[in-house]
């Protein structure tokens, strides 16, 4: 393997930037945590594109943007990188409330959903039409697996 270009560091901080811009205008969960992910809510291609990846179609080019996304990945992964949750989050495709009562029963108000087998704090994901734990990091329970 040769060592890793240069370019791709500075690619992959101007594509996160991107990516936190697109979270604060609530065009992308805070939730993502993979370029992968990025795929269920948009062309995540455009990032590539917007921050001036080359995409010639050789080898070297592919191995230059699988390189990116992965640094990419590794920097959605970081520790401490906030995740969206009742009242912070700005997507409008998930929703971090529910109407039902632990007990089954409708409650008056919407209140902070909670995952109804771990406890976790939980929403639902239009997109992904599933329901995920706020935590990205959270481990599988018997309801919500990633
Ligand atoms: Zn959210
Ligand atoms: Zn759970």
């Amino acid at each position: 393997m040769p060592a890793t270009d240069p370019r791709v560091a500075a690619y992959a901080a101007q594509i996160l930037t991107d990516i936190d811009d697109s979270i604060a205008e609530g065009a992308l969960p805070a939730s993502v945590r993979t370029f992968t992910d990025l795929h269920t809510y948009c062309d995540a291609n455009d990032f590539l594109t917007d921050a001036g990846v080359p995409f010639d179609g050789t080898p070297t080019g592919l191995d230059l943007t699988v390189t990116v996304q992965d640094e990419v990945t590794r920097l959605l992964q970081a520790a401490g990188r906030p995740w969206c949750s009742y009242g912070t989050c700005r997507y409008p495709g998930h929703d971090h409330t529910t109407t039902q009562a632990h007990d089954g029963s409708e409650l008056p108000e919407p209140a902070p959903m909670h995952c109804t087998d771990c406890g976790r704090p939980a929403h639902y994901d239009t997109k992904l039409g599933d329901y995920r734990h706020d935590d990205p990091a959270a481990p599988d329970c018997f309801l919500i697996h990633r």
